[in-house]
């Protein structure tokens, strides 16, 4: 099979090195890639937000099986082409990608359904969201409606945080179009978590759980980024829990999603907060999260184009897949002034030793080799992954092999997976591995 994978990132470049262990791989191709891909398949250079582009690229080529990776070309509608075409794609339809691309009906589809989130009033003008704050008490969560690459969230301390996210969402148009409507919401408290599934639209597949670090600096402080690192471990989710959120939340997911006629196929993100009430949903992603992707499939014992083909043929109650039992760990390298404008084109050292220590992957994200150097290109350079007996031995090999990286302004996380060292002292008996399937509900 010629495989296809379409992004840039190092969720994609963990997609192509797991898709590239396949026995049904012969040839395997990234667009646009990046310079880590490229070690792993051929890179194609592709406009990710022009769908016709992606499918230009993939006839192009010829390939059997196309992998989407980020959400801008899923919301744009690339599946409906692919599909029109009578290509193999895996990823939702642009009305099934409306969960990730629109978060005014995201939130009315968990109303609609009942599903647990948090309360909230939809503005679409500036004066009226002004005033839907005075409903809500403080800290209150502001939301833009649509795709903004992670910047469309604000959690307000003060009223007047608040009014100025909703000034420059609606007045100023910071995020174009995509602020021109908000989800003003309660501020929930509690630990985040990762729940993601993959499924062909009726039987679903939870992946290994993960836990995501959003903030820029330790203990979750400072602004919020695209993940500056995600671990998983058994021990973040317990069966009892993970079995609550499988029956209240995922399947009258998909079971609305049917029911309404945009049946959903493909990676279901589902970002939680784990409150005192019980699971909420944050929000909705219809892909792998970044750095999720990259724990995940370093724990993935299984042939990820058997997976693809269970959606394709329905047939995914059927397979099989296995996880390791060991934790596995990633620490994001960021460029300085990353989240904001990174600075870029700075040289990366380190990464071949980082790489050589046993049980190590270096996903690249900003990256491109020139004149045979390897070069930063982006506000997260390298997602440094690591698998261990434990999750203690996971962490140190990690962060051994990050103290051998280098690039002047480079920062990270020395905290990832902390969360989960204090509830493994905490419970230690809930370190065991994960189970494949939630007992009677693989079919909803
Ligand atoms: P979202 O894109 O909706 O997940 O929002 C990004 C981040 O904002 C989440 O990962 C949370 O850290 C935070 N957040 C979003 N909604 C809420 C909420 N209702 N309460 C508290 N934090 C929130």
């Amino acid at each position: 099979m010629k495989i296809l994978v379409i992004g840039s990132g190092g969720r994609e470049h963990a997609l192509t090195w797991k898709l590239r262990e396949s026995l049904n791989m012969d040839e395997i191709y990234c667009a646009p890639g990046n310079a880590g891909i490229a070690q792993e398949g051929e890179c194609v250079p592709v406009d990710v937000a022009q769908p016709q582009a992606i499918l230009e690229v993939a006839r192009q080529i010829k390939a059997d099986l196309t992998v989407i990776g980020p959400e801008a070309p899923l919301v744009a509608g690339v599946v409906d082409d692919f599909e029109r075409a009578g290509l193999w794609v895996v990823g939702p339809t642009k009305a099934a990608a409306r969960l990730e691309g629109s978060k005014v009906f995201a939130k009315q589809f968990l109303q609609r359904h009942a599903i647990p989130t948090a309360r909230f009033v939809v503005a679409e003008t500036f004066e009226d969201a002004v005033k839907a704050l005075g409903g809500f008490g403080l800290p209150v969560v502001v939301k833009a409606d649509g795709l903004a690459a992670g910047k469309g969230v604000v959690v307000a301390r003060t009223r007047d945080e608040a009014e100025k996210a909703l000034d420059e969402f609606m007045r100023q148009k910071t995020l174009g179009g995509a602020g021109e409507r908000v989800v003003i919401e309660e501020c929930l408290r509690g630990e985040e978590m990762s729940f993601i599934v993959l499924t062909d639209g009726q039987a679903l597949l939870p992946l290994a759980p993960t836990q995501d670090h959003k903030a820029v600096f330790d203990n979750d402080q400072g602004p919020n980024t695209g993940g500056m690192g995600a671990y998983s471990d058994s021990t973040i989710l317990d069966g009892r829990t993970r079995d609550a959120v499988l029956r209240s939340i995922v399947a009258p997911t998909l079971a609305g999603m049917a029911a309404e006629g945009s049946p959903f196929r493909g990676f279901l993100y589902v970002g939680l907060m784990m409150t005192a009430e019980g699971p909420r949903v944050l929000e909705y992603n219809v892909r792998l999260g970044d750095p999720e992707a990259q724990p995940i499939l370093m724990r993935l014992r299984y042939d990820l184009v058997d997976l693809f083909k269970g959606i394709r043929e329905g047939q995914l109650a059927a397979v099989e897949a296995h996880w390791s039992p060991n934790p596995s760990v990633c620490v994001v390298l960021a460029s300085k002034g990353y989240p904001g404008k990174p600075e870029v084109g700075k040289v990366i050292t380190g990464y071949e030793a980082a790489e050589a220590q046993g049980g190590v992957k270096v996903f690249h994200a900003g990256t491109v080799f020139r004149d045979r150097q390897l070069l930063t290109a982006g506000g997260r350079v390298l997602g440094v992954t690591a698998t261990g007996a434990d999750l203690p031995g996971a962490i140190e090999r990690a962060y051994t092999a990050v103290a051998k990286i280098h690039f002047e302004g480079m920062h990270y996380r020395r905290d990832i997976g902390a969360k989960g060292l204090r509830r493994l002292t905490r419970t230690p008996e809930r370190n065991s591995p994960p189970s494949r399937r939630v007992p009677g509900q693989p079919k909803l």
